[in-house]
């Protein structure tokens, strides 16, 4: 199975600045003084192998969207942010005219999980299949009622594709798109929902907009048994511990810290750092990838947790 992140940044869609491209050029070209770099190959080798990850690349700016891939003809993601909009020309791209069935599994209702779906390209033609689940009763409204007047120039019901809603309940398998899928309330205001997708002994768990107290131990215990074991865990890093326990305790999002916490005692396999502060630059989430690698280091006792923040465009092979 491949997860490929299309969308990873939170609250809103954010773009690097110019200042911050210009400081990218500074730091890179000043790594490059006294290089020999006089052929493309020779500065594509420097960009690829010896620049930093936040120099000469960018964890992106797109809002919430998460496809995993087991290989069916069916597409299957988490969230309409606007990763979407890039998801779905890629689909188009791919499939040169032929119908796509999308099945497409909705963590909340908030703009910057819903923003992508008026750009998502494969709504507008008939003959493609959308599926939309929810656990919220209020998904289908929230979804509609952005398109159309005084909002959006195309109408909800004027979308040429057949789209439908599903609504699921929490706690409870499904089998859904290829997938045990099951969904998991999360704390967040007007609650957002994790899901376990389990398939071929692998699981995945995408969990988003979700607010950890680690001095609730019941609720702790119940998010180490929904992380249990999982491959990967996808999971709303949001702030640093610093901001996460000064001024935005109670905004709704989680820590680096928590999230290691939480997939060792689930021994989980790799902890992805997703959901990104759209004031952080790329050099602030490298420092907090940095930092949270180093913690899982000096709190490791016999199982090791694999680190990574995720990035638009990053696939993960599991
Ligand atoms: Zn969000
Ligand atoms: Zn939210």
């Amino acid at each position: 199975m491949r997860v490929k992140f299309w969308g990873t940044r939170g609250s809103i869609p954010v773009a690097t600045s110019s200042a911050g491209i210009r400081d990218k050029l500074i730091a890179a070209l000043t790594q490059a003084a006294g290089r020999q770099l006089d052929t493309p190959a020779r500065i594509e080798a420097f960009v690829d192998r010896e620049l930093d990850f936040a120099v000469g690349r960018t964890y992106g700016g797109d809002s919430s969207c998460v496809q995993l891939d087991a290989g069916d003809p069916h597409y299957v993601l988490c969230d309409l942010g606007s990763g979407v909009r890039t998801f779905g020309n890629h689909a188009l791209a791919t499939r040169r005219g032929e119908p796509g069935t999308y099945h497409i599994f909705m963590s909340h209702t908030h703009w910057d999980h819903i923003v992508g779906f008026p750009f998502f390209m494969p709504a507008y033609i008939p003959g493609n299949l959308i599926t939309i689940y929810g656990c919220h009763a209020s998904l289908q409204d929230a979804i509609r009622r952005q398109h159309g007047a005084p909002s959006f120039p195309v109408e909800f019901s004027q979308l040429g594709a057949e789209i439908r809603f599903v609504r699921l309940e929490p706690d409870r398998p499904y089998d859904l798109a290829g997938f045990r899928v099951t969904a998991k309330r999360q704390r967040h205001t007007g609650d957002s929902y994790g899901y376990r997708f389990e398939r071929d002994e692998r699981a995945v768990v995408y969990s988003t907009d979700s607010e950890h107290k680690l001095d609730d131990p019941a609720a702790t215990l119940a998010f180490a048994e929904f992380f249990r074991g999982a491959d990967l865990v996808i999971f709303d890093a949001q702030y640093s511990l610093a901001d996460s326990i000064s001024i935005k305790e109670d905004w709704g999002h989680s820590s680096n810290v928590v999230g290691v916490e939480l997939c060792q005692m689930a021994k989980a396999r790799h902890l992805c750092m997703f959901h990104h502060e759209p004031t952080y630059d790329d050099a602030k989430i490298a420092s907090v990838l940095a930092e949270t690698r180093r913690l899982e280091e000096i709190t490791r006792e016999d199982h090791p947790v694999q680190v990574s923040a995720a990035w638009d465009g990053m696939e993960i092979e599991l």
